[in-house]
Formats: C-alpha cells, sequence, structure tokens
C-alpha cells in the first residue's frame, strides 16, 4: 500500500469540492493526518452557503437565515475556531406555525428545529418523503407542546455573525496545511479504480488526485467511472429568498422566527440585525425569508409574508414595508442515502458527507476536526499574541 502523503502519480491526496466550513474543516483535519489536499471552490471566497448579500438600502444580509443548533459538540468545536466568539441568543429563537395546533401557533424553537421542508414539494413531486416533511413541523410542535418538561435550552450564535465566520475560515486557510482554489470549478471526474486515480479538470486543467471529497452541495452530476459514464444521485436545487426591511417594529419581539408551513414564507428571521443594529433606522427591522419559488416575486407577496407575521403576532400592526429584494439561494437535497450511493457509485475513491444541516455536520464529525482546529487556533492565538509577527505589522 502507498503511504498516504508519498503517492507520486497524483498532484494530491485528496481534492475537496467547496470551501464551505465543513468542507475547510475536513481539509484541516486530512492535511493534519499527513495528506496533501487540494480545497477547490467555483465562488471568489470561502463560506459556502455561509455568505453575504450587499445592498443598497439593506446593508450587509445575510445570504439565508442562519442558526447553530445546540447538538453535542457544536458550541464548543464553534467556539474553538480562531477568533470566533459565540453568545447568548435573546430573546430566544421561536418556532411558529401558520395554523394553530392544540391551540398553540408559537413554541420554543430549541427542540423543534428544522422544518426540512423541502422544495421539492412545490414541484408537485408526491413521495414518503414530501409527505414526511411537511407533516414534521406539526409532528415536531405537537411533541413540544405534549413534552412534560419542555427544555429552554441556551440558544447561541455567532458574535458578528456570518462575515464574522468567514474571517474565521481565512484563519482556517491560511493556517492550515492545505491549498484553496478559489475561482476554481471542478468540471469533470474520470475515475480510474484500477490505477486508484481520481482526474479531476478544474477550469479546464487536469489534477490528478487520489481521492475526491464530495459534500452533499457538489455541483457534480455525472462522474466517469473506468470509462463508463455514472449519473450521482441527487441535486442542488435553487431556491428563492426575499430580504425586506420594514419600518414601525418598535419592539424586538424575535431574533429568530423559522415559520413554517405558511402559503408563502418557509422561514423569517431578524437574525441579521441581531449582529448589525440597523442605527440609521432605529424602528425598522430586516427580516428575510425563504418563499416557494413559484410564488410570484412581487411587493404584494411580500406584503403577504408581513400580514401573516403580524397575524402571528410577530410584528406589530404598524409595520410597513419599506423595500425588499429577492435572491436566489442554492439548497443541496442529497439525503444520506443518496450520498452513500455516490460513495459505492466511487468505489473508495470518492467521499462524502452529508452537509444538509451544518450543526449536525459539526456535531458529527467534531471529535475528528478538533485536533487540526486546535493546531490552527494556537497558531493564530500565538500569532496574534505578537505583535511582530503579525502579518499587519509589515504594513504599518
Ligand atoms: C441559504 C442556506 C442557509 C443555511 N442555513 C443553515 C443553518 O442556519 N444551520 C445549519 O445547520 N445549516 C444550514 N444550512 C445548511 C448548509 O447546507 C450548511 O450550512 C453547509 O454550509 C453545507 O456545506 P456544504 O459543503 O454541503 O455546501 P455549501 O455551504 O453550499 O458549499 C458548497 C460550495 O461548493 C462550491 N461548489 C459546488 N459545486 C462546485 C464545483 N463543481 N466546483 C467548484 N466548487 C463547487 C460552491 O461554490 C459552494 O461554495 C443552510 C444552507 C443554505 C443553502
Amino acid at each position: 500500500m502507498v503511504p498516504i502523503g508519498s503517492n507520486p502519480n497524483v498532484d494530491y491526496d485528496s481534492i475537496v469540492v467547496g470551501a464551505s466550513p465543513t468542507s475547510l474543516f475536513e481539509a484541516a483535519a486530512m492535511a493534519e493526518a499527513g495528506k496533501r489536499v487540494l480545497v477547490v471552490d467555483r465562488s471568489d471566497k470561502v463560506g459556502g452557503a455561509w455568505s453575504t448579500l450587499s445592498f443598497e438600502d439593506l446593508g450587509i444580509v445575510e445570504c439565508g437565515t442562519h442558526y447553530l443548533v445546540d447538538l453535542p459538540n457544536v458550541y464548543p468545536f464553534m467556539e474553538e475556531l480562531p477568533g470566533l466568539v459565540l453568545t447568548l441568543l435573546e430573546p430566544p429563537p421561536e418556532y411558529v406555525l401558520a395554523r394553530s395546533i392544540l391551540g398553540f401557533r408559537r413554541v420554543s424553537f430549541t427542540r423543534k428545529w428544522g422544518s426540512q421542508v423541502s422544495p421539492r414539494l412545490y414541484r408537485g413531486e408526491f413521495s414518503w418523503r414530501s409527505l414526511r416533511n411537511l407533516i414534521s413541523p406539526y409532528y415536531r410542535s405537537a411533541m413540544g407542546i405534549l413534552s412534560p418538561t419542555p427544555r429552554r435550552k441556551p440558544f447561541k450564535y455567532i458574535v458578528g455573525g456570518t462575515p464574522a465566520l468567514v474571517e474565521s475560515l481565512e484563519h482556517v486557510v491560511r493556517l492550515g496545511n492545505f491549498d484553496l482554489k478559489l475561482n476554481g470549478k471542478l468540471d469533470d471526474v474520470e475515475i480510474d479504480t484500477i490505477s486508484s486515480l481520481v482526474k479531476c479538470r478544474i477550469n479546464g486543467d487536469m489534477v490528478c488526485s487520489g481521492e475526491l471529497f464530495v459534500p452533499g452541495s457538489a455541483k457534480l452530476t455525472h462522474v466517469l467511472i473506468n470509462g463508463i459514464d455514472t449519473q450521482l444521485p441527487g441535486e442542488v436545487i435553487e431556491n428563492v429568498q426575499v430580504h425586506f426591511l420594514v419600518d414601525g417594529a418598535k419592539e424586538k419581539k424575535m431574533s429568530f422566527v423559522q415559520f413554517s408551513g405558511s402559503q408563502f414564507a418557509e422561514m423569517a428571521s431578524d437574525l441579521t440585525e441581531f449582529y448589525r443594529p440597523n442605527t440609521e433606522r432605529p424602528n425598522s427591522r430586516l427580516l428575510s425569508a425563504y418563499v416557494p419559488s413559484d410564488v410570484p416575486r412581487t411587493r404584494s407577496t411580500v406584503e403577504a409574508i408581513i400580514a401573516e407575521l403580524k397575524e402571528a403576532g410577530l410584528l406589530e400592526e404598524q409595520a410597513r414595508l419599506v423595500d425588499f429584494y429577492w435572491t436566489l439561494v442554492e439548497l443541496p437535497q442529497r439525503s444520506r442515502e443518496e450520498l452513500d450511493k455516490i460513495s459505492n457509485l466511487g468505489q473508495g475513491l470518492i467521499r462524502t458527507l452529508y452537509t444538509h444541516s451544518f450543526s449536525m455536520a459539526v456535531s458529527h464529525n467534531a471529535a475528528k476536526w478538533q485536533p487540526a482546529i486546535q493546531e490552527i487556533t494556537s497558531s493564530f492565538e500565538a500569532e496574534s499574541s505578537n505583535p511582530l509577527s503579525n502579518a499587519e505589522y509589515g504594513k504599518a
């Protein structure tokens, strides 16, 4: 067997698709284990789904409503990342249903997170999965209400939100022992199981690797395995999101809301305001909501969402729409089973990671990622406490 890091026939032992947090942690862990690793992302920045958008009237907005669930290991692991600080989310997040169940519409978010409502539902596809997704928010909510001792666990979020996480990831990239290629799109993959080679075409150049790491959201539909064109199961679906500013929202009633089963909005949040208070407009609140892709992207849709929020008691009656922007986000829809199938098709040369939920990925993999992250963090702390080695020093 060829020892790790010494196969002369490959440029890298592992190529990782995507510079999402999970891909970067995985790359750092593989590099720590002695592998030569390349991370490749078609975008021009790290963070993957954890990114921000900039709008003229709304300022910097989190692309997607993010939260960190208190699954085992998640908060301790995140608190170890270089320069990252978590804080308690106050008021605590809530889970809001479009209709009341047992007389309740709002319940504590902590035990009922993640409605998993799939965009597939809105494309007319019917499956057990779509039925389960449809029912699960109501089921979880009922369980929460009926539960004899509802726990109100503290809920944490990143101080500085997504930009702070991205900054921390940039330190991971800088201090980790792996290569990163941004603006690099992985187009084609050829696998040769006889010679254990994975040939990746990145921006037209062929790069040879011992294995390929494919997260759930990689835009890769086919691979050539021993000359046979093989379709990979699962897909990444574009979903629509609206960001809007409302005026007259004096009381801050929510920090994060999962609004489930609504005709218009799957999720609404003013989490962005949590790290970036809108000082210019003290009465305003910035909200984000996912909407089904077939809902018209008009002002009346946004007003309908606002009406639903008011009806649920989440927005003051006097609140009115100031401005709104629509964006597209890519939602990975690959399930664990689909990722297992991809691994099997890759005959050991493709590795996958279930990342539909970042928190779940961290919870499952924290022990594996921790040694590399600890090493990166200690170099970061040593560097920060030594002004002479601070990269900024030379510029001063
Ligand atoms: C809008 C949104 C909000 C979310 N919010 C949460 C949350 O609050 N909490 C939570 O636990 N989970 C959340 N998730 C789940 C999310 O899947 C995880 O947070 C995590 O980021 C997923 O990591 P990933 O590597 O699968 O994908 P992503 O973060 O989507 O990253 C994939 C990266 O791969 C790159 N890429 C894809 N294909 C190619 C290719 N062929 N060549 C080169 N580069 C490629 C993309 O540019 C992208 O940067 C959210 C997802 C989305 C889309």
